[in-house]
Parts: C-alpha cells; sequence; structure tokens
C-alpha cells in the first residue's frame, strides 16, 4: 500500500467504492498508509491482508484513525476492512467473513468519544448471525473486550429466556422505556431523543443485565490483553 495504493477496485453492494490491496502488507505497513490517506469513508473503504503479528499498539493505533475498522479471518490470514465513521464496514466479502470466520474484531475510535467503550445495540443485534466459533472483540479506548450473544435470565425461574435477540432487545428495551428499533406506537422513548450518554449507559446496562462481556482487558493489563490478542493472531480458537 504505497500511493500506487491499490491492485484492486469494485463497487460493493452499497455502492461505495472498495480499494482491495492483493498484496499482503504488515499491520505496521498497513496502519501507516491509512494514517497518511485522505478519503471519504463514507463512500469508500480499504481492505488489505495483514501479516505478522498484531501487537496491542497496532490495536491501539487502530482506534485513533476517524473511522471504525474490521479484522476478520480469510484463509488462516487476518484481513483489515475499513469502516464509515459510525459503523463497521458495509462490504460484501466483510460481511460474508464477518460472521463466520475465525475473527470478528470491530473498533470504536476515540472520535466517537469516551464513552463508547461497550458493543451498542447494533453490534448486540449482530451477534443473532454470528457463528459459534467465531469470537467477538471490540477494540476500544481502555482495552479489548470479548463479547457474546446476550443471554437474559428469567427472573422467576433463572434460566435463561430462548427468544431471538431482536425480541430480547425489544423486550429488554420496553422494560427500560426505550423503543430500541424505532417501531413507534408503543408510548416508549425514541432512542433519537436519548442523548449519546444516555445510550451509552443503556448499552452499558444492557451489558451487564445480559452477560454480554465474556472477557474485559485494560490495555495495562498486558497478560490479559495478551491472552485476546491470540485471537487475533488466530493462535486461540474459541471454545478450545
Ligand atoms: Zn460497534
Amino acid at each position: 500500500m504505497q500511493n500506487h495504493v491499490c491492485n484492486s477496485r469494485h463497487m460493493s453492494e452499497s455502492s461505495e467504492r472498495v480499494y482491495e490491496e492483493l498484496t499482503p502488507r504488515t499491520m505496521d505497513a498497513v496502519l501507516q498508509f491509512l494514517e497518511g490517506a485522505s478519503f471519504d469513508c463514507e463512500r469508500e473503504a480499504y481492505e488489505c491482508e495483514a501479516v505478522g503479528e498484531i501487537t496491542p499498539e497496532h490495536m491501539q493505533r487502530s482506534i485513533m484513525l476517524p473511522y471504525e475498522i474490521a479484522l476478520t479471518e480469510r484463509s488462516k490470514k487476518v484481513v483489515l476492512t475499513t469502516g464509515k465513521n459510525r459503523s463497521i464496514p458495509t462490504t460484501a466479502n466483510f460481511i460474508v467473513r464477518r460472521d463466520t470466520s475465525r475473527l470478528s474484531l470491530h473498533t470504536h475510535h476515540i472520535g466517537l468519544g469516551q464513552e463508547t467503550t461497550t458493543p451498542s445495540f447494533s453490534d448486540i443485534y449482530l451477534t443473532d448471525f454470528a457463528s459459534p466459533r467465531t469470537p467477538l472483540i471490540l477494540a476500544h479506548r481502555l482495552g479489548l473486550t470479548v463479547y457474546r450473544r446476550p443471554i437474559l435470565l428469567d427472573p422467576s425461574t433463572l434460566k435463561p429466556v430462548r427468544s431471538d435477540i431482536r425480541d430480547t432487545l425489544l423486550l429488554w428495551g420496553e422494560e427500560n422505556n426505550i423503543d430500541i428499533f424505532s417501531f413507534g406506537g408503543k408510548n416508549l422513548r425514541s432512542p433519537h431523543d436519548l442523548t449519546p450518554n444516555e445510550k451509552f449507559s443503556l448499552e452499558r446496562k444492557f451489558a451487564a443485565e445480559a452477560n454480554l462481556i465474556v472477557e474485559d482487558g485494560e490495555w495495562e493489563d498486558t497478560q490479559r490483553i495478551q491472552g485476546i490478542m491470540d485471537y487475533i493472531n488466530l493462535r486461540r480458537n474459541k471454545n478450545s
């Protein structure tokens, strides 16, 4: 990824332009390129295979970029795809890998604010599509968080409530007076009326009540971070 940039250009389904680098680069080179690149992240996306060790420093650099990025696995290699300011990538190839590959990581960059250290409601919704073997990881200002499909307990039996995630979110929203999907009609608060901090604190509340977080490593906690980096470097399998 020098200045000549990419060997392949194509349009994604969402009609953004995708620049696909066909020669694998080290994470250092990919980040260096992105740090110097100027492009419209809402309409353009970059994708490149990252070879070599990915370090916690690389992950910390990646949350400084002004858009979310994602790491997925393709043929035992890590692929970096750039997303948008407030969303994960939307390119077709990324969406296929996101749900089934050995890795599904995305960032909440520091430009999103201080509080975006938990999976968002849309991240939670997407856990419905992820395969059980795919570790879901969020990189954020404070560290790395491994999360999973929400498990809500029935308050009377303390057994997990079995329902799909959309229903789980809807019911939880009703209990918390929020119309999470903006369906309207039920005298609940619209998510659009929430301040960012109200939204983040609801997301944190949901994460706690739905046992969403599997592992939370702060950047200073090198041992825990290293354990999560093993997923990112494809050395650790989920459920092993
Ligand atoms: Zn997210």
